[in-house]
């Protein structure tokens, strides 16, 4: 079989980390198995969707490394989700309701208190053609539920095993509004298989859906895809991620620097078993990443363990792969990027260490040290500099002055650079050359 899954965002927000986690998980399971991975926006619902939004979840995927092979829109697919809906009339399992919010708000009061479940009581099935006639003259629109079948509706889910949904707990759904507007409910069945969905990998919020969908399913005349819902990423407190906070959105943390493969891997790796450190890619984590590997518990996502994911990768990037990142910034060469590499949190902290380098710096020398930077300016060997010439140079200055630990290293270090910490002086050093750091020890 080969695989086909899809992401379905609705476009009524920026993404975030707990909607990046859906995104991620289906594309390194289409990556494991060389499926297709579909792109379709959620957007029946015209009053919320926006445009802007469905650019900047494109524009997200883009920068987390997702290419999807097929985007779709429900909004341009209405002709297909009308077909369904006749077909589900025509078949009795879809009926018109007349009940306002108010009255369906009462009757789950009275249910309530009469100690019954508050789920819908079907009395729309009861009415005849003259009622619903008396209705519409009243000028009431119809809503349309689903009738369930009422058996339990079992699948086995890839992530959550054996799973059970009691639909005769539940009201019958709304599939579309009195306005004749579509609920995500229907079209997303509709095109799972128009597209030839096999695989519906989804958060765990999604469940009892599921149970709903899969009726659906059947009685639209197909067979279910397999699901896989996956646990929910939380913030440190356990809170879900609201998408209209703004909060830990995909575009802020673009903005604030973070490594797309950090962010990627942190909304995919958390609340699994598989450890938090670098990959090379999503390729490499999709080899590694096993739907037996997702925890049935909470993911509890760390902004701590991101941000040093964050420093691990850049510790751990070639030039070439850092170089089209720092574009435009002057001098940036392999070496530079060596000497500063291990020092950085983010990317950007490369320009912060550059002055090092191109000067000037603010000597920060203590004034009982000026005598002991003066002895070592003396013993600078001669060029040609390497690595070895800090550990050569400081020697002798060891055994001349009897300085050692940070007595020696310290006012070394604020007189070459500036400051107190920073790259290491024996890569740093050769970089710096002879001439600028006789000036700097001067
Ligand atoms: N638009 C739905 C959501 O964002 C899609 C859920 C699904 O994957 O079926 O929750």
């Amino acid at each position: 079989m080969s695989v086909i899954v899809r992401y379905a965002p609705s476009p009524t927000g920026r993404l975030h980390l707990g909607n990046a986690r859906p995104a991620i998980l289906n594309w390194l399971f289409a990556k494991s198995k060389g499926g297709q991975y579909i792109l379709r926006l959620d957007d029946t619902d015209t009053a919320r969707s926006t445009e802007e939004f469905a650019q900047g979840i494109e524009t997200d995927l883009e920068w987390l490394g997702i290419t999807p092979d097929a985007k779709f829109r429900q909004s341009d697919r209405f002709a297909l989700y009308d077909a369904a809906r006749d077909r589900l009339i025509a078949d009795g399992r879809l009926y018109p309701c007349y009940e306002t919010a108010d009255e369906l708000d009462r009757k789950r009061k009275r249910a309530r208190a009469l100690g019954k479940p508050p789920i819908y009581d079907r009395a729309a099935l009861n009415l005849t053609a003259e009622d619903k006639a008396k209705l519409e003259a009243e000028g009431r629109k119809p809503h349309w539920r689903f009738k369930l079948d009422g058996r339990p509706v079992h699948f086995v889910d890839l992530i959550k095993g054996e799973q059970t949904v009691n639909t005769a707990s539940m009201s019958d759904p709304v599939l579309i509004r009195e306005d004749g507007s579509y609920l995500y409910t229907l079209p997303s069945v509709v095109d799972d298989i128009e597209m030839g969905v096999t695989h519906v990998i989804r958060g765990e919020d999604h469940v009892s859906n599921t149970g709903t969908q899969i009726e659906i399913f059947e009685a639209l005349g197909s067979s279910a895809p397999i699901f896989a819902h996956h646990n929910l990423l939380t913030d440190s407190e356990g809170q879900g991620f609201s998408k209209r906070l703004g909060s830990l959105s995909l575009s802020q943390l673009r903005e604030d620097g973070f490594e797309p493969l950090a962010v990627a891997t942190m909304a995919a790796i958390t609340g699994t078993s598989l450890p938090v450190e670098p990959y090379d890619s999503l390729e490499a984590i999709a080899g590694k990443l096993d739907f037996s590997m997702i925890s049935h518990g909470a993911a509890r996502f760390d902004t701590a363990e991101l941000a040093s994911l964050n420093a691990r990768i850049i510790h751990a990037m070639d030039f070439e792969t850092a170089a089209p990142k720092l574009a435009g910034i002057e001098p940036l060469n392999a070496e530079l990027w060596a000497v500063f590499r291990p020092n950085l949190s983010k990317i950007s902290d490369f320009s912060e260490f550059l002055p090092i380098v191109t000067g000037p710096i603010e000597n920060g020398v203590a004034e009982e040290d000026r005598d002991f930077i003066n002895t070592a300016r003396e013993l600078l060997p001669e060029e040609p500099w390497s690595e070895e010439t800090w550990g050569q140079w400081t020697g002798a200055i060891k055994e001349k002055t009897g300085r050692k630990g940070k007595a020696l290293f310290l006012p070394l270090r604020l007189a070459l650079t500036g400051r107190a910490d920073g790259p290491e002086l024996k890569s740093l050093l050769p970089v710096l050359g002879r001439k600028v750091s006789v000036d700097r020890l001067s």
